[in-house]
């Protein structure tokens, strides 16, 4: 299966035809990870939160030590390019920051730092409108291992792996614990849990603390609902009436169960999660409409 992309991408200043856009086998970040990335998605033409998006991407190249040689209007301006030159409505689109070819040194001055928008037809990942979750054996690092905030490949290494197992078992995704044990997020979404009509989801401390996370929230408080953010422990899974995962690509997506290996936790419930699902499918496009940047 190929990847659907549409095309025309902006690589490094310049609008080119998708595939005569050709990167060398000796790209430094190939080698040794350490790009950083968006994935973002454009309604009726317009991208959802794209200052949201544009300024994490900067803010993640900053902490990976990648000098970003675009600043955020150009960031900005080269998005719409994409969008002009394609006649996008709807897509997912994905903007990459990664060290070029000049050297195979783990640091050099020589190596450039390459931006790339590029734009799919659809989502890479579509899941099902309900997911059925476990829980991987493998842990999200302490935050002194890898800034959960800076969006890097590098830390995808064990979400990836984390994904392969859940599908080998016959599951849609994992969560993953924190090194403490808590429950911290699935491999590329974060999680919410209702319970008495409160939402309750994990503190943003070992993950990345989503654009769509923060979006529920305000959602949520538009809606009177209270929020609150915690340590959660797999201990207390069974005393939830409601579970859903959050994610640009995802948006929000109702759990039918989560397996906990001891036992197998199952929502009956999604009425709060349909709620704010009818929300955030309104706001996507409300906010396009009003003709906002972000
Ligand atoms: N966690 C991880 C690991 C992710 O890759 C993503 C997708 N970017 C998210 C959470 C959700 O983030 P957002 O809502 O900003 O897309």
């Amino acid at each position: 299966m190929t990847i659907d992309h549409l095309d025309y991408l902006w690589i490094n200043g310049k609008l080119v035809a998708s595939e005569e856009a050709k990167i060398s086998v000796l790209t430094h970040s190939l080698h040794y990870s350490g790009a950083v990335f968006e994935g973002e998605r454009a309604y009726d033409g317009k991208i959802f939160k794209l200052a949201e998006h544009t300024n994490r991407l900067i803010a993640s190249a900053q902490t990976m030590h990648l000098p970003v040689p675009y600043n955020f209007e150009q960031i900005v301006n080269a998005h719409q390019l994409v969008i002009n030159k394609n006649h996008i409505k709807d897509a997912y689109m994905r903007a990459l920051i990664w060290r070029g070819s000049e050297s195979l040194r783990l640091t050099s001055l020589e190596l450039s730092v390459n931006l790339l928008i590029t734009a799919l037809r659809s989502v890479p990942r579509p899941l099902p409108p309900s997911v059925k979750l476990h829980i991987s054996r493998w842990r999200k690092p302490h935050p002194n291992a890898a800034p959960p905030q800076a969006k890097s490949s590098s830390h995808y290494q064990m979400m990836i792996v984390s994904q392969i197992e859940a599908k080998e078992l016959g599951f849609d995704d994992a969560i993953l614990l924190d090194w403490r044990g808590f429950i911290a997020e699935c491999t590329t979404t974060n999680i919410f849990f209702v319970k008495g009509g409160q939402l309750i989801t994990p503190i943003a401390e070992t993950f990345l603390n989503g654009i769509t996370r923060q979006t529920v929230i305000e959602i949520a408080a538009s809606l009177s609902l209270v929020v609150q953010e915690q340590h959660l422990s797999l201990e207390q899974l069974t005393e939830y009436d409601e579970c859903f995962i959050t994610g640009t690509s995802a948006e929000i997506k109702t759990v039918d169960s989560i397996d906990c290996g001891a036992q197998k936790i199952i929502f009956s419930s999604n009425e709060i999660t349909h709620c704010l699902q009818k929300a955030y499918a309104s706001l996507v496009r409300s906010a396009t409409k009003a003709g906002q940047v972000a």
